[in-house]
């Protein structure tokens, strides 16, 4: 219908007759002559409607209001000097109408496009007008460019897309699976993917060599900031291929899609080990865009004379001392919020926060007195304190004082504002231990596929995997892991995750049965390309880049989903209701 997009016209084009169709982004009746800003995905145009040019485009101008649909035909001319408009691209001209239908009316909005104290609840409800406003068209015209980007280079480097199913069974990555009902067996479901980690380790069975998917993934949780119950994956596998192979290709598959998205990256990116990651940074995430680090403590505070600290320091296994140093610290915080930072903490199960300050004469805090003078020198040296450095101190059993301190860390850096904002500072997790202990419960950190090291240690913890993170200023952008190939091994695991030889059977007996026809050694790797395109376009929810998101409470405002169903739907699917749990 349109020669042209509105917001492309330009000086060039002054003199063309040109056909433009979209929405009528404001109007302005200047005494028999209307001006209408004309908006389509390109931007905006601004219409001249002057009776002396046409009574009928006049006439229809006379009545059209915001949001209504127009197509304008008329010629593109020069706006003159004193009459441009600056903010607007196309500011230097305007179409002297000579024809304007109004393809459709439009109710009064329910709120103003931009508007940014409507509530997300009337936003999503509303969706489809909320991403009338210029700033999602951006987020994803990007989305499209990385997703497009990210096909073209793993078609050239020999991946093949495939599908894998959406009725399913579980895939377990540590969620809640959501379940469908089966109609044609009554009393038994399908479950939606949390991944399509089986299916790809399959497909390497099979022979495919490389596999990639846009993959729709499921995982029923609480839902935060960056979560969503359903979200999209690159989803990636090779055969024959290990760690370097999988981190290779992601790289270079980064590089490409920020690069279509406007941005110049440096590969190989940094590598850190878990362990460094969570005794430095207090976090397998680490943002590594600013330099504050802890080192351990825990040796020194063994002679304090203060038993809670000695006796924390008596056991390096379960706990940490940790001291986190804040160069010119002293100079930076009141004595107040050193205070305050210790109600910081407490909010994340800490039971307090030491502090030093390096003084011209010496070490000063309350837990100074604790020390002997040699002890404090100590302390100085291995945090190579200077003076005006502050350092706190975290002390108890290891993951919590990783989790508060680690948290602090960024509090810190939040408030000392020293967090770059340009800088995508990638870094790869690797080495991951197998499995945690949560509650004396044995579980797999990354998935019970992963490959271990060496199945043969102490303490489980202490079972070493060849899986990997990618970290993105502080955000896991996705990770993966070289799978186990052999059906022993992968018995084995499922034993020390406690699930029972029928358990394993009735779970992943085909993928157990696969491994056992001539499976390739295999790798791979998952990016949440919702996370990625929220940092691309440094969007502060997940919910901004998703074209239709759930709220918090995973509910569409939109289709009014979940919704009740008919109870002959019900019958159909052999369930019937006993209970509804409002959460
Ligand atoms: N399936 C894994 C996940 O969703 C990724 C992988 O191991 O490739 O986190």
């Amino acid at each position: 219908m349109r020669s042209n997009y509105c917001g492309e016209l330009s000086e060039n084009d002054i003199g063309k007759e040109v056909t433009l169709c979209g929405w009528a982004n404001g109007y302005r009746d200047h005494g028999g002559v209307i001006f209408i800003d004309l908006r389509d995905k390109a931007g905006l145009v601004q219409l001249v409607c002057d009776p002396a040019d046409s009574q009928s485009a006049h006439k229809s101008a006379t009545m059209v209001r915001d949001e209504f649909v127009l197509i304008a035909k008329g010629r593109v001319r020069a706006r003159g000097e004193g009459l441009e408009n600056p903010n607007i691209a196309t500011g230097k001209i305007e179409i002297v109408v000579d024809d304007l239908i109004i393809e459709n009316p439009s109710t009064p909005l329910p709120f103003v496009i931009n508007d940014e104290k409507v509530g997300e609840e009337t936003l999503l409800n509303y969706r489809y007008l909320d991403l009338r406003k210029k700033s999602s068209y951006e987020i994803f015209r990007l989305r499209s460019k990385a997703t497009i980007a990210a096909r073209n280079i793993l078609d050239a480097n020999g991946f093949l897309e495939v599908e894998t199913p959406i009725l399913t069974k579980s895939t377990p990555e540590g969620a809640r699976d959501y379940l469908v009902p089966s109609r044609v067996h009554g009393g038994e479901f399908y479950a939606l993917p949390q991944s399509p980690q089986l299916f790809k380790q399959l497909l390497m069975v099979a022979g495919f060599d490389k596999y990639f998917q846009i993959a729709k993934c499921f995982r029923d949780e609480d839902l935060r900031a960056d979560r969503q119950p359903e979200f999209t994956q690159i989803d990636i596998e090779l055969s024959f291929a290990g760690q370097e192979d999988v981190i290779k290709i992601s790289e270079d598959m980064l590089k490409a899609v920020f690069s279509a998205c406007g941005h110049t990256i440096t590969i190989p990116f940094n590598r850190i080990t878990y362990k460094e990651a969570m005794e430095k940074y207090g976090s397998d995430k680490p943002d590594l865009r600013y330099d504050l680090g802890m080192v351990d403590v825990i040796d020194i505070f063994k002679n304090c004379s203060n038993e809670i600290f000695s006796n924390i320091a008596k056991n390096k296994h379960h706990n940490r001392i940790k001291a986190l140093k804040v160069p010119n610290g002293d100079n930076i915080f009141s004595k107040r919020q050193m205070k305050g930072f210790e109600d910081y903490v407490r909010k994340f199960g800490a039971s307090g926060l030491g502090y030093f300050q390096l003084k011209e004469d010496g070490l000063k805090g309350p837990l100074a007195k604790f020390f002997e003078q040699k002890d404090l020198e100590e302390i100085i040296k291995v945090t190579d304190l200077k003076v005006g450095d502050v350092i706190f101190f975290g002390a108890g059993e290891k993951k919590l004082v990783w989790d508060y301190m680690g948290r602090f860390r960024i509090y810190l850096a939040q408030l000392m504002q020293i967090i770059p904002e340009d800088v995508f500072e990638f870094v790869w997790v690797v080495d991951f231990p197998m499995f945690e202990v949560d509650d004396g419960r044995v579980k797999a950190l990354h998935h019970p596929f992963t490959m271990p090291r060496d199945l043969d240690c102490e303490y489980v913890e202490e079972i070493e995997s060849i899986a990997y993170d990618i970290v993105l200023n502080g955000t896991e952008l996705g990770g993966g892991s070289v799978r186990i190939h052999k059906p022993e091994i992968q018995k084995e695991v499922f034993k020390l995750l406690g699930i029972s030889d029928e358990e394993a059977d009735e779970k992943f007996g085909f993928l157990v049965e696969a491994l056992e026809y001539g499976a390739p050694p295999h790798a791979g790797l998952a990016f949440g390309l919702d996370r990625l395109i929220m940092l691309l376009t440094k969007s502060s929810s997940i919910r901004d880049v998703i074209a239709f998101p759930k709220t918090q409470r995973a509910q569409c405002p939109l289709t009014k989903a979940p919704s009740e169903v008919d109870v002959e739907q019900l019958r159909e699917l052999s369930i019937r209701i006993r209970e509804t749990k409002k959460v």
